[in-house]
Formats: structure tokens, sequence, C-alpha cells
């Protein structure tokens, strides 16, 4: 299928692996010149040369904090200030339990998982509405719909943002714009490894047990691939994707035992 978005312009943040590499490929495949992000810049630049090699498309990787005003303002400038297109992404905060967190954990996870794609919505939408067409997905988690108690940070900021996109969403449609939440349940990415050594060391097992009996929980057994949950985040970028609006995408191999 033809997504219609060959010659526009994307961001991708948190982008050097996992669900955002994941992303930054099927736009690419569908023809869209990107900048993307990460921290690390060894594993960005290598991610940008193998990307642009492989779909000849222009893809140019900002090393920097998305979290942080300076890291967006790196990444808005190389831009030029617009894109067509914006996905939102960046590292989850740490498991733990509800009296684990203090005031500053907390800010952290707001500012990292809902002001960061505010604060970019608010930088590029404006354009996207000016010139009467804009795609946003923000990677955010199923725990938006399903939410797990040791994750309690994620909840807290993905609630958040939800509740904003919920909203914001409707104003920008009348201008082209569409804007969406992508819900990964669990995926095959570090962000996987290092959530299953965690329940390896709570349990006092290894970390193939804990792989097991997560994807047990998964009624089709095993864990997405990233370049799954890209291919449908590139469809809610495409020009097919213009009545699909201010939703919550659920990607999560029926985890989430809900009909709604
Ligand atoms: P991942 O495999 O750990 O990859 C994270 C990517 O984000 C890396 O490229 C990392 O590069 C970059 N990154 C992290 N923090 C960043 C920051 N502050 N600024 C810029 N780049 C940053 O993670 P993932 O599995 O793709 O997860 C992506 C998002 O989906 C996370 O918020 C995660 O909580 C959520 N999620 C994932 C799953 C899953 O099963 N995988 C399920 C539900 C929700 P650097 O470290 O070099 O910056």
């Amino acid at each position: 299928m033809d997504l219609g978005i060959r010659g526009k312009r994307g961001l991708v943040c948190a982008a050097s692996k996992g669900l955002g590499r994941g992303c930054a490929e099927a736009l690419a495949e569908a023809g869209v010149d990107l900048v993307i992000n990460a921290r690390g810049a060894e594993a960005l630049e290598r991610t940008a040369r193998e990307i642009a090699e492989k779909h000849g498309v222009s893809v140019t990787p900002i090393a920097a904090d998305i979290t942080t005003q300076d890291g967006r303002a790196a990444v808005l400038e190389a831009l030029g200030g617009q894109a067509d297109i914006l996905v939102t992404n960046a590292g989850g905060p740490p498991p733990g339990t509800w009296t684990d967190w203090s005031r500053e954990d907390f800010i952290k996870a707001i500012d990292a998982n809902m002001l960061t794609a505010v604060a970019l919505m608010q930088a590029l939408v404006p354009g996207m509405m000016e010139r009467g067409w804009g795609r946003v997905v923000n990677i955010t988690s199923q725990s938006v719909r399903t939410p797990i108690a040791i994750l309690g940070l994620s909840n807290t900021a993905r609630a958040g943002l939800t509740g904003f996109v919920a909203g914001m969403s409707r104003q920008v449609a009348p201008h082209g714009v569409v804007v969406n939440n992508l819900l990964p349940g669990i995926h095959a990415t570090d962000r996987a490894d290092s959530l299953d050594a965690g329940v390896a060391k709570s349990e006092g097992i290894g970390i193939d047990e804990a792989r097991r009996r997560r994807e047990a929980t998964i009624p089709t057994r095993s864990y997405g691939r990233p370049e799954d949950f890209g291919a449908t985040c590139a469809f809610l970028c495409s020009q097919q994707a213009r009545f699909i609006v201010g939703q919550n995408v659920l990607l999560d191999g029926g985890a989430s035992n809900i009909t709604i």
C-alpha cells in the first residue's frame, strides 16, 4: 500500500533502538526524510546511516536528551522549526512500588513521558496547521488502558499525556492534523530485556524463565516486534489515517482483556 507520504519530513524521537527505530525504519520505507534522536551518538549515527542507505531517504541524527529544553531545541533547529510528521518517544521510568517515589521522581517521569511530548507538539503542530497537513504519533504504553502496578510512574505520566491528547487532537483535526497515541504491550527491545531482568531478580528465576512467564501472559505467546509496531506507526502517519483521530491504539498481542 502506498501511504502517500513520500517526500514528507518527520521527526522520530528516541529512535536509535527499539520501538522508535522501528517507527523510523517504517517511515523511511514510506519515503519520509527524517531527523532522528537519541542520547548516545554512536548507536544513533549507525542507525541513521543504516536507514538512509537501506531506504534512500535523508536521515539526520541529533544526539541529545529529548527530555531537556536544550535537547529539544537542538532537534527543532535541525528541522528548521518545522515537520510534517512527529513521533514522540523517550525512555520509560523505572519500576518500583508506590511508596518508593518522591516528588522529584514524579516530576522526572512527567517531564519525560508527558511534558516532552506536549512541548514538541506545541512547537511543531502550529506549523502543520498552517500548512493544512500533519501527523503526530505519541508512543505511550498499554499501561494507559491496563495500568501495571510496578510501573506507577509510567501509569501516572502517560495518563496525563493521554488526557491532553484527547482534547487537543480534536482541536487540531479541523486543520488537517491527525494526532493519535500508540500503546505498546511487551515488545522485544532492550526495555523488555531490562523488565525481564527485574522479574528474574524479584522472583529468583533465570531471565529465560522470566521471559517465558511473561510470554505466557500474552495470547500470541510471543513479544511484539519493533518492525510491526513501526508499520502501524507509519500507517497512522499515512494519508489514509485522516479519519483516525485522538485514538489510543493498543498493540499488545491481546494481553489487555478489555473490549473498548
Ligand atoms: P529501548 O529499546 O530501551 O530504546 C529506547 C530508545 O530511546 C533508545 O534509542 C534510547 O537511546 C532512546 N532514549 C531513551 N531515553 C532518551 C532520552 N531521554 N532522549 C533521547 N533518546 C532517548 O526502549 P523501547 O522498548 O523502544 O521503549 C520505547 C518507549 O515505549 C519507552 O517509553 C517504553 O517505556 C515504552 N514501552 C515499551 C514497551 C516494550 O515492551 N518495549 C512496552 C510498553 C511501553 P539512548 O539511550 O542512547 O538515548
